[in-house]
């Protein structure tokens, strides 16, 4: 029997929201950022971006 949602290292979540670039979840840790505000996936340089003052 399988437990549910079988275990996996790596899991595809979606693509980075600012620069395209895919992001997983490894080992449980996200290799990237879930804005909650508009449920949008970022990679942690756009992020970073994104945070450190929004160009324009
Ligand atoms: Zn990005």
């Amino acid at each position: 029997m399988l437990a549910k949602g079988e275990w996996r290292l790596e899991e595809f979540v979606g693509f980075c929201s600012g620069c395209g670039k895919p992001i997983h979840c490894l080992h449980g840790f996200l290799n990237g950022i879930v804005s909650e505000e508009k449920e949008m996936l970022y990679c942690f340089q756009c992020y970073e971006k994104k945070e450190a003052g929004q160009e324009r």
